[in-house]
């Protein structure tokens, strides 16, 4: 059902995306690692689970959130490796992987249940198990981190450690393959620290997918889809409502879902802009974690004050001499992080509700 708000997982409530699609497998077969960028709720998560659910990959899911969550917020090698070995039991049925992995040492099989011994085995161990595994069987395995930004809290360096694991996995076993989503903030400024010239994994060629919101019109036919799918007939003009919230597609369906309760246009519009607003007061807490500057260069570029010499001067005019450099390299990541966008000259607030929130 496409109105529904957990990440899809089958192709048929999959909606569009087929380039994304191609992209992806296409990416995996040149890159070792391939990082999924876009906005929260535009559909990452979908894309890659649909994509992992229909292809003849092994594929293991690691949450980091869960991860971190199950850890109590200090994440070791050793949980990471008994997390791979949980799931690991949970799809080595389905994807047949029982039977070789019986035959390592370190790992007991019983009944269909897989438990590594985490003294005999390292994490690389096991990384290794899975790419001659996955060789043997002339395929890849890819290893999903999602919601990655976690990832910051494995080991005592910032997640570096794990970073080192994937630049090794990088240059060594071919078959394993990483994909890593999650919050761009989190993701692309604290744990993948690519600009850092020491980060492990600086220097390597690293596939990017950006999952881009729907169209005017895609956004128009995916309520209509939608709605017709559950059988609703609807009094209103959608595309007014895809005007107010644009093409992000996990409002589109909160909106749904909350207009099959309500019945009512306005309130449902309403309670997606409630949600959004929590959402994005969370996203603002992180940005001022790293530097207060980020909010106030967004609630400008809101009002309108969008180029890189008005935003200098207001900076100026509050007192804070901000260094050319420095300001390139905050509006470099606020674009990376796609919060905001550069057209010719000026910068522009990506996301036309928080927009919206923004100017407020
Ligand atoms: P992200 O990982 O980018 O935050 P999710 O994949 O969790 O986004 O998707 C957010 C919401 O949008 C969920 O309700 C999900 O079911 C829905 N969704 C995402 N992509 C699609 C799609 N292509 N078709 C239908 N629904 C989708
Ligand atoms: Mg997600």
């Amino acid at each position: 059902m496409l109105f529904s708000l957990t990440p899809k997982t089958k192709k048929e409530d999959l909606f569009d995306r087929e380039r994304e699609l191609k992209d992806l497998e296409k990416l995996l077969e040149t890159y070792p690692i391939v990082v999924i960028t876009g906005l929260r709720r535009v559909g990452k998560s979908s894309l890659v689970k649909v994509f992992l659910n229909e292809s003849d990959l092994l594929h293991i899911t690691v949450d980091g959130r869960r991860l971190y969550e199950t850890s109590g917020g200090n994440i070791s090698s050793h949980h990471l490796t008994r997390f791979l070995g949980e799931e690991l039991s949970r799809i080595s049925k389905s994807q047949k992987l029982l039977n070789v992995l019986k035959r390592v040492r370190g790992i007991t099989v019983s009944g269909t249940s897989i438990e590594l011994n985490p003294k005999e085995f390292s994490l690389s161990d096991l990384l290794e198990k899975l790419n001659e595994t996955a060789k043997r069987r002339k395929k890849k395995i890819v290893i999903f981190f999602d919601e990655a930004q976690y990832l910051r809290y494995y080991g005592s360096r910032g997640g570096n450690d794990l970073l080192a694991l994937f630049a090794y996995c990088y240059d060594n076993f071919e078959n394993v393959r990483f994909i890593i989503s999650g919050s761009e903030v989190g993701v692309l400024h604290d744990f993948l620290k690519l600009e850092d010239y020491s980060s492990p994994l600086h220097g390597r060629g690293i596939g990017f997918l950006t999952v881009r919101p729907f169209t005017f019109d895609q956004s128009v036919d995916f309520f209509m889809e939608g709605f017709r799918e559950v059988g609703e007939k609807i009094n209103f003009d959608v595309e007014e409502i895809v005007r107010e919230i644009d093409g992000i597609v996990g409002y589109l369906v909160l909106f749904g879902v909350k207009y099959l309760e309500k019945k009512n246009k306005d309130e449902a519009l309403k309670e997606v802009f409630h949600a959004v607003k929590a959402l994005f007061e969370k996203e603002m807490e992180e940005l001022r974690k790293r530097s207060e500057r980020y909010p106030f260069i967004l609630r400008q570029i809101a009002r309108g004050i969008n180029t890189w010499s008005a935003l200098k001067n207001i900076f100026r005019a509050k007192g804070d001499f901000i260094g050319d450099s420095r300001l390139y390299s905050l509006l470099e990541t606020l674009e990376k992080m796609s919060f905001i966008e550069k057209t010719q000259s000026e910068y522009r607030i990506v996301d036309p509700v928080f927009e919206k929130i923004l100017s407020e």
